[in-house]
């Protein structure tokens, strides 16, 4: 089955209101594209502006906590994201494994948490740079991916993010190689966990991904789209990456 690519944004802790501008060029490129799927993370202050600006265009959270309510301070649960009109949730990226310490099995009840309360889990997974030099790159992000995916994942509710920690934010990128040999260590570690459904899962690229280079990335076998951060903040950086999705549709 072919797989629709999902170019999906992160804008992290940045924009304010303000910044919601940005959205309608997004939208307008996500409008003239339905061959592609686009969505924007915004943060969580934002979700509910962000769809009242844009009632057309997905937007998502970049995280949720685990359990569905209690003594969390400052935490968000899936449903509150879906009532605020998430449709996605960013779970485990490697800024919060790194920050706030997230284990595959914390990643793994986020991912449950978004299933249960409706919304898609972009699950992330990637290796460190000390990881990738050691040669262990692909035993720690399938392993990841063995300790993140929630059994019995199915593709309407799981995408799961290759992103290289050390290509993030630092203009660096993987070889095409090196990411087509990735993409398909994780298909087939979902194989084994999820059997023929893994063949419809969508595994994202991420990692300092923009203009320049989306066309190449996107074309490369099981490459299901992108996971944006700083070319995702603005419309102009954002939708030749839409496009670059598109013309691959
Ligand atoms: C990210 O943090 O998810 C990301 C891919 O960031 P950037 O595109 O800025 O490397």
């Amino acid at each position: 089955m072919a797989r629709r690519k999902l170019i999906a944004g992160n804008w992290k802790m940045n924009g304010h209101l303000d910044h919601l501008r940005e959205l309608h060029g997004i939208d307008k490129a996500a409008k003239a594209h339905p061959q592609v799927d686009v969505a924007i993370c915004p943060p969580a202050t934002l979700i509910a502006p962000a769809v009242a600006r844009v009632p057309g265009l997905a937007i998502g959270a970049q995280d949720c906590h685990g359990a569905d309510k209690g003594a969390h301070t400052g935490c968000l649960s899936a449903a509150m994201l879906k009532e605020a009109g998430a449709h996605h949730v960013i779970v485990g990226h490697s800024e919060r494994r790194a920050d706030q310490g997230e284990t595959d099995a914390d990643v793994r009840g986020k991912a449950e948490a978004a299933h249960r309360h409706g919304l898609t889990a972009i699950v992330c997974v990637g290796e460190t740079e000390v990881e990738r030099d050691a040669g262990d790159a692909e035993v720690v992000v399938t392993s990841q991916v063995a300790g993140s995916v929630p059994s019995g994942a199915t593709a309407d509710w799981l995408v799961i993010a290759y992103e290289p920690v050390w290509a993030i934010g630092t203009g660096r990128v993987p070889t095409l190689e090196d990411v087509a040999a990735m993409h398909a260590a994780i298909r087939a570690k979902l194989t084994e966990m999820i059997g023929d459904e893994a063949e419809n899962v969508r595994i994202l690229y991420g990692g300092s991904m923009n203009g320049d280079n989306a066309a190449d990335l996107l074309a490369v076998d099981n490459v299901d789209g992108g996971l944006v951060g700083g070319a995702s903040l603005s419309a102009d950086k954002f939708i030749p990456i839409v496009e670059a999705g598109a013309a691959l549709a």
